[in-house]
C-alpha cells in the first residue's frame, strides 16, 4: 500500500499515519519528522530549517523533495508507505509524480482527513496538555499562534492539492471529525474498496470491534458509495465519507453513468449479434 495522508495540522494525520502502520507493517514517511531529527542532530539540512519550521513557514520544496527522494530508495519501502506530510505544495506534488515514475512506483491512494478548522486549535490544547502532563517535550510549532500560520500555510499553499489529486482520481476523504477509532475505520474502509489493502486485512481487529460497542454510533451506514460501488466509481475516489452529502451525491452519480456506460456497451454488443445472425441468414 502506498498512500499520501492530506490534512491540517492537528488533523490526526500523525496518529493515523501510526496505526496504518502497525495494521499493516508500512512505513511512515514524516517530512516534519525527518526535518526535526535533522534539527536535533544538527545537520546540514536541519540548521537552517529550524527557524522555518518554529516560525510556522515551510522549508523550501527543494529540501523535502530530496529528503524524500532518498528515503524512497531505501530497502523498507518495499512494503509500502505512507506520506504523512509531504506533499504539501503543488510543485511538491508534481516532483513526487516525476520521483514515483521514475521509480517505478504506483502511488494507490490521497486520503484526506477533512476537519473543522475552528476544533483544531482545541485539538492543539489538548495534544499539548496531554505531552505536557506525560512529561514529553512539546513541539516549538505547537502554539496557537504558530498553528494560525500553519493553517494559513495549509489553506493557501496545500488545500490546492485536494483538487490537484481529484482530478487525477486518487483522492478518498474522510471526515476527520469523527473518533479516532472511527476515522481508522473509515480509512480502511475505503483502502479495502480500491483494493489497495486485502478486505481481511482491513477488517476492524477485536480491540477495536469491543471499543465500539461500548461508543455511541457517530452516524449512519457509511456512503452508500456509488449506489453499488462499482470498481470505477471506487477507483475515480469516489468513495464518499460519513455525513459528507456531497461526496455520497457525486459517488451515486458517478456509479449511475458507470451503470450506464456498462448498459450502453450491452446494447451495442446485442446489435451486433443480431446484426451477425441476419449475416448468417
Ligand atoms: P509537520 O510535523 O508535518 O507539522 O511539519 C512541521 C514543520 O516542518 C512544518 O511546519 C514545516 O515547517 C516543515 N515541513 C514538514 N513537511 C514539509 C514539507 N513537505 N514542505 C515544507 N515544509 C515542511
Amino acid at each position: 500500500m502506498r498512500i499520501i495522508l492530506l490534512g491540517p495540522p492537528g488533523s490526526g494525520k500523525g496518529t493515523q499515519a501510526q496505526l496504518l502502520v502497525q495494521r499493516y507493517g508500512i512505513v511512515q514517511l514524516s517530512t516534519g519528522e525527518m526535518l526535526r531529527a535533522a534539527v536535533a542532530a544538527g545537520t546540514p539540512v536541519g540548521l537552517p530549517a529550524q527557524d522555518i519550521m518554529a516560525s510556522g513557514a515551510l522549508v523550501p520544496d527543494e529540501v523535502v523533495i530530496s529528503i524524500i527522494s532518498d528515503r524512497l530508495d531505501q530497502p523498507d519501502m518495499k512494503n509500502g508507505f505512507i506520506l504523512d506530510g509531504f506533499p504539501r505544495t503543488v510543485p511538491q506534488a508534481a516532483a513526487l509524480d516525476d520521483l514515483l515514475k521514475k521509480k517505478h512506483i504506483k502511488l494507490d491512494a490521497v486520503v484526506e482527513l477533512r476537519v473543522n478548522e475552528s476544533a483544531l486549535l482545541n485539538r492543539v490544547e489538548t495534544r499539548v496538555a496531554e505531552m505536557r502532563a506525560r512529561g514529553e517535550e512539546v513541539r516549538i510549532d505547537d502554539t496557537p499562534e504558530v498553528l494560525s500560520k500553519r493553517l494559513a500555510s495549509y489553506r493557501t499553499l496545500t488545500e490546492p492539492l485536494i483538487h490537484y489529486y481529484s482530478e487525477r482520481r486518487k483522492l478518498l476523504t474522510v471526515d476527520g471529525m469523527m473518533t479516532i477509532e472511527h476515522v481508522t475505520r473509515e480509512i480502511n474502509r475505503i483502502l479495502a474498496a480500491i483494493g489497495a489493502v486485502e478486505p481481511k486485512a482491513a477488517a476492524p481487529k477485536r480491540a477495536e470491534m469491543a471499543a465500539r460497542k461500548t461508543a455511541k454510533p457517530v452516524a449512519k451506514k457509511a456512503a452508500k458509495t456509488a449506489g453499488k460501488p462499482t470498481r470505477a466509481a471506487a477507483k475515480a475516489g469516489k468513495v464518499a465519507s460519513k455525513g459528507s452529502k456531497k461526496a455520497k451525491k457525486t459517488a451515486r452519480k458517478t456509479g449511475k453513468k458507470a451503470g450506464r456506460t456498462i448498459a450502453k456497451r450491452g446494447a451495442k454488443k446485442a446489435s451486433k449479434k443480431v446484426t451477425k445472425r441476419r449475416a448468417k441468414r
